[in-house]
């Protein structure tokens, strides 16, 4: 399981529709919603207490 990491759900990364590369780590999402939160500011979200 992945996290997303806007929202702080498990996502299966096996069966997610969304996902978005940063920095060489792929991310997974809920939604496209999330993804599109992400992508506007990645920096904020991957910050890392994984
Ligand atoms: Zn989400």
């Amino acid at each position: 399981m992945a996290k997303d990491p806007v929202c702080g759900m498990n996502v299966d990364e096996r069966t997610a529709k969304f996902k978005s590369e940063y920095k060489g780590k792929f991310y997974y999402f809920c939604s496209g919603h999330c993804k599109e939160t992400f992508d506007k500011n990645p920096a904020k979200y991957a910050g890392g207490h994984m």
